[in-house]
């Protein structure tokens, strides 16, 4: 098949940005979806049916973002807008306890061992702002560690040296956050023991709880070397601190039991979103009942939410996580194994430098040839390189995360028809960043 070809151009869009940005700072409600990064105007899309989303000039993509990872089972997914639609016609929101919560938190606690409690929230944001909140009220010590390139949502205190849009936009501290929201953080260069073993040395019964992504995506997809999450914990252990896996990303995405069912270290707080919310927003933290016994009622450690455990978001993720059984497992790791191996191979064709990395069906590309291990060596890619690449795939009808320091995420609705797509746009956008310069940026 060959590959599509449209304008450049997407008077559609541009209007609705235009519009969007009269009303919206920088006309979009969350940073990373405005192109800055790889310039031109983000599209505006209007409906998605399995791999596929349609823009609002008409045109079709094949989507490698999948929501930033919820859709694992591609858009609109029969099974689960009939759930949604049910849910919906009972009521939208009560405000009060309903078994659609209940059914959600004990199919998640079936699947990850150390998962012995949960509390739903909306959000990733939410999810491990409370977990840290948690360790606090919990250990009664202040200090967090977390690591550069890392991000856990914008919450004040972990934004320091933060992945995703902080990374994408270059951005230093931002500015809002206060030197005593920011004071209690400690940040560290992922995958250094080393410098986690120096920082509890150098801060005794200070430090209450260690977060980290389970695998980071946020700086593109860099995985813990082995050992380092089980010597993250066991440091946590020597130091009374708790270690919190932020599986956010990858919870139920990586495999049945998210990054957990890989490594098998065992976090004494966790947190998810994406995928367990099936495209609406449902986000938990949870971990060791004794420690999730001090949140309120049953404990002092004060955490609510409104819209908490929605009916809606709550039938959507049950759906989505009872069709998430091995065999989606599977398809999914085999989607992302294709489509990153037609990647490499057309870019290796057009002799471009690049490093393919992957976390189970999680994959990314640095344009380095370096192993990329931490956030410094992430920085140190040609990113110019992927702003070309990202355009040729735009034009020819294939959305990448409009980012060089993201993941991409893929779902098991790419059949091969989808998949073709992809490969015939590759051999241009290779060429494409094979002429990239950093002027032409
Ligand atoms: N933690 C991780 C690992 C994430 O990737 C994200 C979002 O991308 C978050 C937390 C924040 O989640 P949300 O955007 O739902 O607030």
């Amino acid at each position: 098949m060959a590959s599509v070809s449209y304008p450049y151009e997407a008077p559609v869009s541009q209007t609705l940005f235009d519009r969007a940005s009269v009303v919206t700072p920088g006309g979009v409600n969350s940073p990373v979806r405005a192109f800055r990064a790889v310039g031109g105007t983000p599209r505006f899309m209007v409906s998605g049916s399995g791999p596929y989303l349609t823009d609002a000039d008409g045109r079709e993509y094949v989507d490698l973002v999948c929501s930033w990872g919820p859709m694992i089972l591609g858009h609109s997914h029969p099974e689960v807008i009939e759930a949604v639609q049910a849910a919906v016609g009972r009521g939208t929101s009560f405000g009060t306890p309903g078994e659609g919560e209940v059914a959600l938190a004990e199919e998640m606690v079936s699947r990850i061992e150390p998962l012995e409690q949960v509390r739903l929230v909306s959000s990733g944001t939410e999810a491990t702002m409370s977990a840290i909140r948690l360790a606090r009220g919990f250990t009664g010590r202040t200090k967090v560690i977390k690591f550069a390139g890392c991000y856990h949502g914008h919450v004040d205190a972990l934004l320091a040296a933060a992945g995703s849009g902080v990374a994408t936009f270059g951005l230093p501290d931002t500015p809002g956050v206060t030197g005593a929201q920011a004071g209690d953080t400690i940040v560290l260069p992922y995958n250094d023991l080393e410098a986690v073993h120096a920082a509890f040395h150098a801060h005794p019964g200070e430090i209450a709880c260690v977060i980290t992504e389970a695998s980071p995506g946020n700086m593109g997809v860099v995985p813990p070397l082995p050992g380092f999450n089980a010597g993250l914990k066991a440091a946590c252990a020597q130091n009374g601190a708790l270690f919190i896996s932020d599986e956010v990303m990858t919870g139920f995405r990586v495999s049945r039991a998210g990054w957990y069912g890989i490594d098998g270290v065992k976090p004494d707080l966790m947190t998810f979103g994406k995928v367990m919310g099936g495209g609406f927003p449902a986000a938990a933290f949870g971990g060791r009942a004794d420690v999730m016994a001090h949140l309120a009622p049953a404990g002092p450690v004060y955490q609510a939410g409104t819209l908490s455990g929605n009916p809606i978001a709550t039938a959507a993720g049950l759906a989505q996580l009872r069709l998430l059984d091995e065999a989606a497992y599977e398809r999914v790791d085999a989607v992302s194994a294709e489509i990153s191996g037609l990647v490499g191979e057309a870019l290796t064709k057009e002799g471009v430098a690049h490093r393919l990395q992957t976390a189970s069906n999680m994959f990314s590309v640095f344009f380095t040839e370096a192993t990329v291990t931490n956030y410094d060596e992430a920085k140190k890619q040609e990113a110019f390189r992927f702003n070309a690449f990202f355009h040729s795939m735009l034009s020819q009808g294939v959305y990448l995360p409009p980012s060089a320091f993201e993941s991409w995420f893929v779902s098991t609705a790419h059949d091969a028809a989808a998949i073709e797509r992809v490969a015939a746009a590759l051999p241009a956008a290779a060429r494409a960043a094979a002429g990239a310069t950093e002027e032409g940026k």
